[in-house]
């Protein structure tokens, strides 16, 4: 029961330099779209979903919750921006569970002092694609926000052309961005990083709390979790589209999704955002744009650390990016030994993939049932050469096929979000009709086990006009 959970809310304890306290702007007649039972019940609060939506639309107080709007800053597309912060979003409360914080931030809430020039609103598209993404990502496995419900409203709201606006309600085990700290140091604010840091360790990383090197510790972790959170992001073929440090947590969990995309035919040149003329957040930009956050969170930290401590932390990303991504890749080609050789391999699929088109998902999944079965394949003359060595290369583990093909199976998803499944989702949403997203947000949460033939149509790569196409930011 909801009424029942503990809340413990502590970053509405910090100075009101944090943030602006304040309630949330309900939509007239909102409209359940989807509700996360899974999610739900893993918190301990799978209610009726309609009585949360009347509290989470506000039009049900509720006690526990101590609604603020953050203040942040950060780098867009490499420029320093001054003040960002929730311009359409709520931190409703902090849940106090036995896993931890887990926040609920309401998305789509209404205007607040940080919205700037935007009207506090996200539309049922946008929302869609939130909701149903942090499911994909959960069940990929990839630490990720994710959404508890989905609601629309009849309100319009003007983007490209007018859209009706919905809701979200996300959890995540965090809010705070790498733009939290780059806001107080740029703004000079006395003490700001500080007590920002000293909340971060005493809610997230309380073990340490005693420690002399506390602070670096805290850096260090958060250098290592973005590097393995942007590996997975390389390993599944997932595009973020903008990866600003204000979106960037500081947990290492993937978050506000916008014109994201799961790659359809391998391209590492892929650029999902329609805006980044340039290509800043490209697929294989991806990984160098992490480590360069990484560095402007450095450098909010400035004046905590010695320039060496900062550096030499700094330098670690490297090794935990890609020692992480080399695993990850040696799972899903099925070795459980590490030969130097696997890298030339691997290489060598990408650069098949690249110049056949071939579909990054499918070409993984597949493997494994091209090498545990008699039957022949259309294979291509390159790729039948690469099989051979890849073959051999197997043959050189202990495991057997079979157990080869299981690790492949449990590491290569035979389901991923492709972008015109949720445009199918999107269209049917925005007339009031529900079904696809909760039969998508099923196969999303389970994307490694075979579904079988009834599911087959949510594998198919999209037709080849609607191929890695780009997507507008606007949401
Ligand atoms: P995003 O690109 O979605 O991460 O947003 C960047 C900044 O713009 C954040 O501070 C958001 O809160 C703000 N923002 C985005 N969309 C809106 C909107 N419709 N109304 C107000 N603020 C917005
Ligand atoms: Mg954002």
């Amino acid at each position: 029961m909801f009424e029942n959970i503990k809340f413990a809310n502590p970053f509405s304890n910090l100075p009101s330099t944090f943030y602006t306290k304040q309630s949330w702007s309900s939509f007239d007649q909102p409209f359940l779209l989807h509700f996360n039972h899974d999610l739900a019940k893993s918190l301990g609060i799978d209610d009726d979903p309609e009585e949360l939506m009347q509290i989470f639309n506000g039009n049900k107080s509720f006690e526990k919750a101590s609604p603020l709007a953050m203040v942040y800053g950060g780098h867009q597309f490499g420029n320093w921006v001054n003040q960002l912060g929730d311009g359409r979003g709520i931190l409703f409360g902090q849940i106090d569970s036995s896993d931890g914080l887990i926040d609920l931030h309401i998305k789509g809430a209404g205007k607040t002092p940080y919205s700037r020039f935007g009207d506090g609103r996200a539309v049922i598209r946008s929302s869609v694609r939130e909701h149903l993404c942090g499911e994909a990502m959960f069940g990929l496995g990839i630490p990720s926000s994710r959404s508890l419900m989905l609601f629309g409203s009849n309100e319009p709201v003007m983007r490209e052309d007018t859209e009706r606006g919905a809701m979200i309600v996300r959890t995540a085990k965090t809010h705070i961005r790498f733009g939290h700290f780059e806001y107080f140091h740029h703004n000079k604010i006395t003490d700001g990083v500080k007590t920002l840091l000293d909340h971060v360790i005493d809610c997230y990383y309380p073990d340490t709390k005693q420690d002399s090197d506390k602070y670096l510790l805290f850096f260090d972790a958060t250098v290592k979790k973005t590097a393995h959170m942007v590996s997975s992001w390389q390993s599944v073929g997932f595009n973020h589209g903008v990866m600003n440090t204000d979106n960037m947590s500081i947990l290492g969990e993937t978050f506000d999704y916008g014109p994201y995309a799961f790659m359809e035919t391998y391209d590492p040149n892929y650029i999902c955002n329609h805006t980044d003329s340039h290509g800043r957040y490209s697929f294989s930009n991806q990984p160098s744009i992490a480590e360069w956050n990484c560095y402007a969170l450095a450098s909010a930290l400035i004046d905590l650390f010695s320039e060496t401590e900062l550096r030499d932390t700094l330098s670690k990303f490297n090794d935990y990016f890609y020692d992480s991504l080399i695993e990850k890749y040696r799972k899903k080609l099925g070795f459980i030994s590490a030969q130097e050789s696997d890298y030339d391999l691997i290489l060598g699929l990408f650069e098949i993939m690249e110049t056949e088109k071939l579909d990054y998902t499918n070409t993984f999944r597949e493997l494994s049932k091209i090498i545990s079965s008699s039957d022949n394949f259309k294979l291509s003359e390159k790729l039948s050469i690469w099989l051979t060595s890849y073959k051999d290369r197997l043959s050189k583990d202990k495991n057997s096929i079979e157990e080869s093909k299981i690790l492949m199976d449990e590491n290569n998803p035979k389901y991923i979000l492709r972008n015109y499944l949720a445009q199918s989702a999107i269209e049917d949403a925005e007339q009031g009709r529900a079904e696809k997203i909760d039969e998508l947000a099923k196969v999303l949460s389970n994307p490694y086990v075979d579904l079988g033939e009834s599911m087959e149509k949510y594998c198919q790569p999209a037709p080849k006009e609607q191929q890695n196409q780009q997507l507008s930011c606007s949401s």
